[in-house]
């Protein structure tokens, strides 16, 4: 099983980017990412 999740860029909160992510990993997902309101890469975390 796999679900979507939204990760969120964490300076500005604009969600840029979805992924598919494992059911059974309860950790939340961080990665560093070009955010385009940003204009530079920043961490994104998974939302919820
Ligand atoms: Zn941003």
């Amino acid at each position: 099983m796999r679900k979507r999740i939204r990760l969120i860029c964490e300076v500005c909160l604009s969600r840029n980017y979805t992924a598919m992510k494992h059911a059974h990993e309860k950790e939340r997902m961080s990665v560093k990412k070009y955010c385009n309101r940003c204009k530079k890469h920043t961490v994104h975390k998974e939302s919820k």
